[in-house]
C-alpha cells in the first residue's frame, strides 16, 4: 500500500508556504473545482468583554485567508466557512467571524459562512447505536478541508484535526463525547470523522499551544505547517511535533486500532522539513498536587482548608471553560487564612469525600453524581450546565468565601499582556488584508 504523505513546512509567507506545503501532499488532488467545499477552522471560543489572546488558540485567519485564495485561484467557486463554537461561549458566530475578518472573504470570493448552532443537526447513526447529531451542513458538503491549530490538550493531549471536527456536534452530542467506559473521550471523538468527507487536513502551526486548548495556556511561535490528505497522518506528525509518540496518544491508539493504522511515523512519507528537526515537547497539562488536593500553585501560595480534585476527561468543554475562572476566583479570596474546610468536585465520576464541611458540586453532572452522597454535611449545588460564575461567588459568599471578579479580569489582562513585545506575537495573524 502507498504510503500517505504529510508536507511539514516551513513558514515564511503564509500563501507561499501554504502553495508549497499543499504541493508537496497533493493536497487539493482528491478535490472537485464543482465541490460544494467546507473549510472547518477551530474557533472554539472567543471573547469581546475581556482579553483573549488567541495564539495557539485559534484558526488564524492569515491560513484560511490564504487557503481561500488557493482554491479560488484554482477555480473553486462553492466555498464556506464553518464552526460551531463552545456554547456557553458569548459572541454568536456571526460577530466572531466578522472579527477574524471572514467578511472580506465573502465579499472578496464569494465565500458563505456557517455558524453550525445557528443551523440544523441530524442525527446521524454509525451503525452500532452510536449517534451523534451533526451539522447538516458539514454532512453535506462533498468535501471537507479540516484547519485545526497545533495544539496540546490538557485532557486528549493534543487537539489537531480529528479532535477539530467535535465542533461539528450539537452541544448535547459535544457533552456526550465526554462520557464513562466505552463513553469516554478518546474513544467517542475520533469517530466523528467516519461520517464527514474530510479530503485534507491544514494543522495551522503558526503558533503551538501548551497546556491548551484555552487561552490560559502558553503560547510559542512555532511557524509550521504540517498538511495530508490522510487525517490519522497529519494528527501522529502533529503529535509527533509537539513530542507525543502516537503510542502514548489514546485517542491516535484508539483511531489506529479502529481502522488498522501503522502507529510508526515511518509507515508514512514526510515531504519538506523532518519531524525530528522539528519536534519540541509541549506539556499538555496542569500540575496537581500528588495528594489530589488541588494546583500545585495553590499550595505554594500555601492555600489550606481548600481541596480541589482534579478535572478529569468527564468535564465537558463547557465546565472546562469555567474551570480556570472558578480556580481563579478561589485564589482571590484566599487572604492568608485557611479556607473554611472546603471540597470542590466536578464531572460526571466525583464523588464529595468525608470530613468537609462544605462540598461544592460544580456543574449540573457533579450536582447528580452526587445527589444521595451520604459523606456530605453541606452541599453547595452549583446546577448550571456549565454553572454560572456569579452565581458561584454568590452561593460561596454565604459561606464566608469572599472572591473578587476583579482579580479575575486582572489575570485576563495578564493572558495578554504577556505577549506584549514578544517578536510575532502579532494579532494581525487574526485579520484579512
Ligand atoms: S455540567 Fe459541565 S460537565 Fe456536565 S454536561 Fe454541563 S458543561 Fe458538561
Amino acid at each position: 500500500m502507498a504510503k500517505s504523505t504529510v508536507s511539514i513546512v516551513k513558514v515564511k509567507d503564509v500563501y507561499e508556504s501554504l502553495q508549497e506545503s499543499l504541493a508537496l501532499c497533493d493536497g487539493l488532488a482528491g478535490l472537485k473545482t464543482g465541490d460544494k467545499i467546507l473549510i472547518k477552522p477551530n474557533i472554539v471560543s472567543w471573547d469581546f468583554d475581556l482579553p483573549f489572546p488567541p495564539f495557539g488558540v485559534v484558526t488564524t485567519s492569515a491560513v484560511i485567508g490564504a487557503l481561500v485564495r488557493i482554491l479560488a485561484e484554482h477555480g473553486f467557486r462553492d466555498i464556506t466557512i464553518g464552526e460551531g463554537a463552545v456554547t456557553n461561549a458569548k459572541p454568536q458566530g456571526d460577530a466572531v467571524f466578522a472579527a477574524l475578518g471572514y467578511l472580506k472573504l465573502q465579499e472578496r470570493y464569494g465565500v458563505k459562512l456557517a455558524d453550525f448552532n445557528q443551523e440544523e443537526f441530524l442525527p446521524t447513526d454509525y451503525g452500532d447505536g452510536f449517534v451523534l447529531n451533526i451539522a447538516k451542513r458539514a454532512l453535506e458538503a462533498d468535501k471537507i478541508i479540516n484547519v485545526p491549530v497545533l495544539k496540546t490538550h490538557n485532557q486528549a493531549k493534543v487537539s489537531l484535526g480529528i479532535k477539530n471536527l467535535k465542533g461539528c456536534l450539537n452541544r448535547k452530542s459535544k457533552q456526550f463525547c465526554h462520557g464513562l467506559g466505552d463513553e469516554e473521550l478518546s474513544l467517542t471523538f475520533p469517530r466523528i470523522i467516519e461520517k464527514l468527507p474530510v479530503s485534507l487536513t491544514i494543522i495551522d502551526g503558526l503558533f503551538t499551544l501548551e497546556r491548551g486548548p484555552a487561552p490560559t495556556g502558553k503560547a510559542y511561535k512555532k511557524d509550521l505547517l504540517i498538511s495530508s490528505r490522510d487525517s490519522f497522518a497529519c494528527d501522529l506528525v502533529g503529535a509527533e511535533i509537539l513530542g507525543y509518540n502516537a503510542e502514548e496518544v489514546a485517542y491516535l491508539v484508539n483511531y489506529a486500532t479502529r481502522h488498522g493504522y501503522s502507529l510508526d511515523p515511518a509507515d508514512y512519507g514526510i515531504k519538506g522539513e523532518s519531524i525530528a528537526d522539528q519536534r519540541e515537547f509541549v506539556d499538555f497539562d496542569w500540575e496537581w498536587t500528588e495528594e489530589d488536593t488541588g494546583p500545585v500553585g495553590f499550595k505554594k501560595r500555601g492555600i489550606t482548608g481548600l481541596v480541589i480534585r482534579k478535572y478529569d476527561s468527564s468535564l465537558c468543554t463547557g465546565c472546562s471553560v469555567q474551570y480556570n475562572p472558578m480556580l481563579m476566583l478561589l485564589s482571590s479570596a484566599f487572604k492568608g487564612q485557611p479556607f473554611p474546610n472546603v471540597e470542590v468536585v466536578t464531572g460526571k465520576q466525583q464523588l464529595g469525600s468525608a470530613g468537609f464541611d462544605t462540598t461544592v458540586l460544580f456543574g449540573k453532572c457533579a450536582c447528580h453524581y452526587n445527589k444521595d452522597n451520604p459523606n456530605i454535611k453541606k452541599a453547595i449545588r452549583l446546577w448550571g450546565c456549565p454553572p454560572d460564575m456569579e452565581k458561584f461567588a454568590e452561593e460561596l459568599a454565604k459561606e464566608g468565601i469572599e472572591c473578587n471578579y476583579n482579580e479575575y479580569v486582572r489575570f485576563r489582562h495578564y493572558l495578554l499582556d504577556r505577549y506584549k513585545g514578544e517578536e510575532g506575537f502579532d494579532l494581525s495573524y487574526w485579520s484579512v488584508e
